[in-house]
């Protein structure tokens, strides 16, 4: 597949032009054509095509989701068994097929101790909007009606939904669309890198994120608060490990004024770290877990909550009261998705990928480090499994970081795909980031470490 490059007549071009609002996208550049488009034909292993027949390593596995890599055709033909099978049933009132409870099953099996039910979802934002509307009805069942505020994280990516846009902590997906509404409050990002008191231990810092949650539950009332909601590792905020002691601490305050924990683990979940899931790798004990892209891989858009028992006990309390719950969506476990699931988690199994993402992660983190991490431009590379990132400042010694109007991670990007390699820009910084495919080799590991030293090189001697 990769050999045949797709058409390149620029019909193609003028309809995406002409007709595609395409997400994250500077509109009217892309509409009026000053802004290179990317049409992408085909995938083989941790390599994508475009239409030119252009080949990339896709160091961001799309948007850290295709885990298993492209092409794996144990999935396709799991979902065209599926789809000449039964392609569509809903799951309402009690149906279900034999790909959805299947996959329950195997999530559940995986999932951290205490985890109970599973429910399907279709994107990681529709999931998280299913855990806020869980969380007001455990707390409306419990008769605590004004306990319903939720807090996040600055920096923190939940999604872009109304909701959970709010609880994203990122400005531009606040800006101009009237977000965050209330309840969404947020407190510190565990950001150690950009604290504010340069003189602060990684545990010491902890400790005041802990402490400012503390405050925050205080200042509202802890009668108030429901939820918190956190990422294992901040994702699109700037792939951020916790700093030590992170989450032992946060878990004491919230467990102190019976506070619901939801890790968000659409980015870890299912091996990122070298872990099954996130919050086995650093001790979290939550009440809630979302799922989503590694759950398939995204061969086919799947996203779950994972309900711990103590939780689905008020939940059933619940509808013995008040009869069946008012959630749902019409997609909502879809046949086709649920069989890619299965098929992927079976895939992860069988090439052993959580393990690969350990060990190849920390190859490419220590590479990584060794090649751009003393570089004058370079203020930190930070990482964890297979999720790295380079933060790029103007001043080192001064932590004193670039003008956002310079572009200097986009150009950087930029950079490393005429090398034929793929990173994200992250939104907020001039970080670039690394989450390639789970079943990454160490020489493609060397390959994406070599290109970034190249970009970094190339940018930072131009400005
Ligand atoms: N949660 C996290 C941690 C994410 O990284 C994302 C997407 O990147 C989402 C939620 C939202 O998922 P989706 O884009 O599928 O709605």
């Amino acid at each position: 597949m990769l050999d045949q490059p797709a058409r390149t007549d620029n019909e193609l071009d003028a309809w995406d032009r002409d007709h595609f609002f395409h997400p994250s996208t500077h509109m009217g550049q892309h509409a009026r054509g000053e802004t290179p488009n990317r049409i992408i034909a085909g995938g083989e292993g941790v390599y994508i095509v475009d239409r030119d027949g252009k080949k990339s390593l896709d160091a961001f596995a799309g948007l850290y989701c295709v885990n298993v890599g492209y092409g794996r055709k144990s999935i396709t033909d799991a979902i065209a068994e599926q789809a000449a099978k039964l392609p569509y049933y809903h799951a309402y009132v009690g149906h279900g097929s034999e790909p959805s409870i299947r996959l329950a099953k195997m999530v559940v099996e995986r999932a951290p101790k205490g985890m109970s039910r599973v429910f399907f979802g279709l994107s990681g934002s529709d999931a998280n909007e299913t855990n806020l509307k869980l969380v007001w009805y455990y707390n409306n069942v419990l008769k605590r009606p004004e306990k319903k505020k939720i807090i996040s994280r600055w920096r923190g990516y939940h999604g872009s939904g109304v909701m959970t846009g709010s609880l994203t902590g990122l400005s531009a997906f606040h800006n101009l669309f009237d977000l965050p509404k209330a309840p969404v409050l947020h407190t510190e990002a565990p950001y150690y890198y950009r604290r504010a008191d340069r003189s602060m231990s990684e545990e010491r810092f902890s400790q005041h994120c802990a402490d400012k949650l503390e405050e925050l539950i205080q200042a509202e009332g802890p009668e108030t608060i429901a939820a918190f909601i956190g990422e294992p590792v901040l994702g699109t905020g700037g792939i951020v490990p916790p700093p030590t002691g992170y989450w032992a601490k946060i878990q004491a305050v919230l467990r102190k004024y019976d506070i619901l924990l939801i890790a968000d683990e659409v980015v870890t979940g299912f091996g990122r770290l070298g872990s099954m899931f996130g919050s086995d790798h650093y001790g979290i004990e939550p009440d809630l877990i979302t799922i989503a892209k590694g759950l398939t891989s995204a061969y086919a858009p799947l996203s779950g909550v994972i309900v711990s028992e103590k939780f689905w006990r008020v939940l059933e309390q619940g509808s013995d009261e008040y009869g069946p719950i008012g959630h749902g969506w019409t997609y909502s476990s879809h046949p086709l998705c649920a069989a890619a699931g299965v098929a992927n988690l079976e895939l992860v199994d069988e090439l052993d990928l959580v393990r690969n993402a350990g060990e190849v992660g920390a190859y490419f983190n220590a590479a990584l480090k060794d090649t751009v991490g003393g570089h004058r431009h370079v203020g930190e590379v930070r990482g964890e499994g297979l999720l790295a990132a380079v933060e790029c400042v103007r001043d080192k010694d001064g932590r004193v970081f670039f003008d956002a109007s310079q572009k200097v991670g986009p150009r950087i990007a930029a950079a490393l795909l005429e090398q034929g390699v793929i990173a994200r820009a992250m939104p907020q910084g001039d970080i670039l980031g690394f989450a390639p495919p789970l079943c990454l080799t160490r020489q493609e590991a060397d390959q994406v470490v070599d290109a970034t030293r190249r970009a970094v090189e190339a940018v930072t001697s131009a400005l």
